[in-house]
């Protein structure tokens, strides 16, 4: 495929071979001597599709193709439901995000319970193979819940990661990895035998018996081997804990970023995107994805376009 960054690819080469071949006749300007010291490696950068809302449902494969042209190498799909996201069979997503140069490696599912209980244990499984026998026909390799179920206390929040251990088995089984996506109320907290999860002002304490942070009790109660994190920084800064930290005390559990801001990135001035990526090239994470709220209706395009610059000039960014 040949896109527009691919010629301007193209077109560094051809400079630096005039360059070298000492063709002094035709003197390049300093926008093309510039363009020839640049890196001509696409960085390989994702975009959770969310982000662009219903803007992207008025004409998907134009949407796509979009997306595909600002840059972005792969995506994570949201939206699933029966076999379909939005309105769209999934195999006619995945020939639309081909036809765009988008590798699908990513989805977000929830399944239809909001409380996980051992009543409704099997009906989540269920969920699960159907969910994850779906993705895996069009080629996805990761399967991931965003929302939180509700939990109460450590006990609850530890049987969560029971039923999650399941999903990753389910997960695996069709060939895919299960991961967990987190909101601010991961980092809520929770005591054995409690009736509430609290955060913040008026929280349990750190100090008081067995106190957990919720995020903490999925890690602990989950299996590494069926069971991932792709944590969300912002959400995560809001949940007033350090992604860092966390990717520095977890180099083997967390696998997928999403690298979303108040609105556009870098804008906020509240999230040290340099030190998130020092951190999570060093535990090796390859696939993140961008993620935008915040942002008016009609802005939607625009602000992904914004995200993705942020990233392509920031030097930080493999
Ligand atoms: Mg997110």
């Amino acid at each position: 495929m040949t896109n527009r960054r691919d010629f301007i690819k193209s077109a560094s080469f051809l400079t630096l071979g005039g360059l070298l071949v000492g063709n002094t006749s035709c003197k390049p300007t300093p926008e093309a001597t510039k363009a020839a010291t640049q890196p001509v490696v696409k960085k390989r950068i994702g975009l959770q599709i969310y982000s662009l809302g219903k803007e992207l449902y008025a004409d998907v494969p134009a949407g796509l193709k979009r997306v595909g042209e600002m840059g972005f190498t792969t995506i994570e799909l949201a939206g699933y439901r029966e076999g379909k996201i939005g309105d769209i069979e999934m195999s006619e997503f995945k020939k639309m995000s081909d036809d765009a140069g988008l590798q699908i490696i990513s989805t977000h599912v929830n399944p239809p319970v909001r409380e996980y209980t051992p009543a409704n244990k099997a009906e989540i499984a269920e969920f699960w193979k159907k969910a994850a026998d779906d993705h895996a026909k069009i080629g996805v390799t990761y399967l991931v819940q965003p929302g939180q179920p509700s939990t109460r206390s450590v006990e609850e929040t530890a049987f969560v990661g029971e039923v999650f251990n399941e999903a990753g088995q389910i997960a695996k089984a069709a060939g895919l990895s299960f991961g967990y996506h987190n909101h601010d109320r991961e980092f809520s907290r929770v005591i054995p035998g409690g009736t509430e999860m609290k955060f913040g002002r008026g929280g349990f304490g750190r100090d008081q018996e067995g106190v957990e942070i919720v995020y903490d009790v999925l890690l602990q109660n989950t299996d590494p081997s069926l069971v991932f994190f792709e944590m969300d920084v912002y959400w995560t800064v809001m949940g007033q804990q350090d992604p860092v930290a966390y990717m520095q005390k977890n180099p083997d559990r967390i696998k997928l970023l999403h690298i979303k801001d108040k609105a556009v990135l870098g804008q906020s001035g509240m999230m040290n995107f340099e030190n998130i990526f020092k951190q999570a090239y060093a535990i090796g994470i390859k696939d993140y994805f961008v993620e935008l709220e915040g942002i008016g209706e009609g802005k939607q395009f625009g602000g992904v376009k914004g995200c993705i610059e942020y990233l392509q000039n920031a030097p930080f960014v493999k």
